[in-house]
């Protein structure tokens, strides 16, 4: 039985095995995946010992992203670009593949809503390691313009320098910015229960945002302040963590399984865990 699992610090509230569990049913796949606790200092030592004992690949969560950016011996392109690793791969043949399916899943998951990004004003929020992940692939979406609004300035406009189409600006910029199409909360800011400081007047006529963080019921702070400030359509995270698990599923398997299905089963079972 080929053997993955979700490796992090903690890791017992992982997702993962739940969704990859019901993409192996839904696919027929010969596979097990389970959790495992790696020690803080000891990233290389887990992980050969998860490959002598047969693993086949691993997803890789907080705080050893960077540790497995390190271990692997070949990355993607996507990998590259995010500064960071979310999946590994061992290869037959000894290597290491190390890839970012954070980005791609997130894309996954606006196409799944049908919200189009070609030729729309963006405005994402937040310059840390999801804003970084998911810049490449909205910019590769040809949006009209893409605005990286951050709390810290500087970390803003260093990121935006890596991705020239992009403008950096601080929160109070965006009054003079007018309107966006789509407002993508890439920030921690849900978590604590704080909106970031828009303007009341930020988002367009039919306007979508999109919370990365997820809950239980689908909202967020943020959701229901958009809600709260003419914006139609809300979605929070929990379909790019299916988008991304996806991906993950098809680097491992070579098949692609279907998101919708298990996105409701996922969020049935975080509702009746609440
Ligand atoms: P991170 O690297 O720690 O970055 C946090 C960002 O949030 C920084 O830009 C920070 O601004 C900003 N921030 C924090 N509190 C804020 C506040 N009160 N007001 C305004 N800005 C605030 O975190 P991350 O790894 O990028 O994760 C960000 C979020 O994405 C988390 O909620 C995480 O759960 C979510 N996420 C979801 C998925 C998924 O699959 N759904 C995948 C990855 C991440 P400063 O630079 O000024 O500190």
């Amino acid at each position: 039985m080929d053997k993955y699992a979700v490796l992090g610090n903690p890791v017992n509230h992982s997702r993962s095995p739940a969704i990859h569990a019901m993409f192996r049913d839904e696919t027929g796949q010969e596979m097990e995946y389970g959790t495992l606790l790696c020690p803080l200092g000891s990233f290389g030592e887990t992980v050969d010992g998860f490959r002598s004992g047969g693993g086949k690949g691993l997803n890789i969560t907080v705080p050893f992203k960077e540790d497995a950016f390190r271990y692997a011996d070949i990355l993607t392109d996507r990998a590259k670009t995010a500064g960071a690793v979310n999946t590994l791969r061992f290869n037959d043949d000894g290597t290491v593949l190390g890839d970012n399916t954070d980005g791609a899943g997130f894309i996954a998951d606006l196409k799944r809503l049908k919200w189009p990004v070609s030729g729309k004003r963006v405005l994402v929020m937040g310059a840390g390691g999801a804003a970084r992940g998911i810049l490449k692939p909205l910019l590769e979406e040809n949006p009209a313009s893409l605005f990286l609004a951050n709390r810290t300035l500087a970390r803003a406009q260093a990121l935006a320098q890596e991705f020239p189409e992009t403008v950096a600006g601080s929160y109070e910029d965006l009054v003079s910015r007018g309107t966006f199409d789509l407002v993508i909360n890439a920030t921690s800011g849900s978590l604590s229960g704080a909106v970031p400081p828009l303007p009341e007047s930020v988002f367009a006529a039919g306007a979508r945002a999109y919370d990365l963080m997820y809950t239980p019921s689908g909202m967020t702070v943020f959701l229901e302040w958009a809600l709260s400030h003419g914006c139609s359509h809300v979605s929070d995270g929990l379909g790019m963590l299916v988008g991304q698990a996806g991906e993950s599923f098809l680097l491992w398997r070579g098949v692609s399984p279907d998101p919708e299905r298990v996105l409701k089963a996922l969020r049935e079972m975080l509702r009746a865990e609440d």
